[in-house]
């Protein structure tokens, strides 16, 4: 279930990987993620009560009573959310300051960060794929928390496709690398390739903020471990970087 797992003061956090589910198919086992590639038949998705099943199972494992998920749509919107939310936001980052109140994002090859200042008690997690990346918005994930008092933050970018497998068009790699040149990257077959990971990092760098790369070294398109959109196709599963801010002298 958890490829890793760890806390900094009263903020708990975790990347899941495919293990410890009940999915099956290209999704088994753990798989997170229910949304529908367009033309796809429906039963290249997988089944909406499993998945509901599956994030039970990651909330009893993380030790929270529920999962605030986002309607991520390769943007850079940042939503505030609280216990007063009801509807997954549509944004790739989102922030609260609420304790008890688990942020999940989801991936398959795309990067996911979590993010926490726990002084200041401000925790947030973003989805970052090429779009992300190029519109910015784990920087503006950042300012959005500083903008609610953040000061110190501390970031965990998870596993996702390195730069040695995602082969891209020459053109594409151009206009990555013309907003974030670190991004550029060329395949093992020695063709134009990003690294989105790398230039995520690049801009929390850039931000102030400290980086732990939890996905330092890991590939999602080769391991097998983990959901691949390359690797398995649309009908892929996703896995996630979840996050939660624990009652303030309550961690270990
Ligand atoms: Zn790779």
């Amino acid at each position: 279930m958890f490829f890793a797992r760890g806390s900094l003061g009263s903020v708990e956090f975790a990347f899941t990987d495919r293990e410890d589910g009940l999915s099956d198919g290209n999704f088994e086992s753990l798989n997170l993620g229910t949304s529908k590639a367009p033309g796809l038949p429906t039963d290249s998705v997988d089944d909406p009560a499993v998945v509901e099943r599956n994030r039970a199972l990651l909330a009893e494992g993380f030790e929270v009573s529920g999962l605030m998920m986002m309607k991520q749509v390769h943007g850079a919107d940042v939503a505030y959310v609280d216990a007063g939310t009801t509807e997954p936001p549509v944004a790739d980052a989102m922030i609260t300051d609420q304790i008890d109140l688990a942020l999940l994002t989801r991936a398959a090859d795309c990067t996911p960060v979590v993010l926490a200042d726990p002084q200041a008690r401000i925790v947030g997690v973003v989805h970052a794929g090429r779009e992300g990346l190029v519109k910015g918005v784990a920087p503006a994930a950042v300012r959005a928390m500083r903008e609610r008092g953040a000061t110190r933050i501390q970031a965990w970018v998870g596993p996702r496709a390195c730069g040695s497998c995602y082969e891209v068009p020459e053109g594409m790699a151009d206009e990555v690398a013309a907003v974030v040149p670190s991004a550029r990257s060329t395949t093992s077959s020695g063709t134009p390739g990003l690294d989105i990971g790398r230039g995520v990092i690049t801009q929390l760098i850039a931000e102030g903020v400290g980086v732990t790369d939890i996905g330092e070294g890991v590939c999602t398109i080769e391991d097998e471990k983990f959901f691949s959109y390359r690797r398995q196709g649309k009908a892929s599963g996703r896995q996630g970087g979840i996050v939660v801010l624990r009652p303030a002298g309550d961690s270990p």
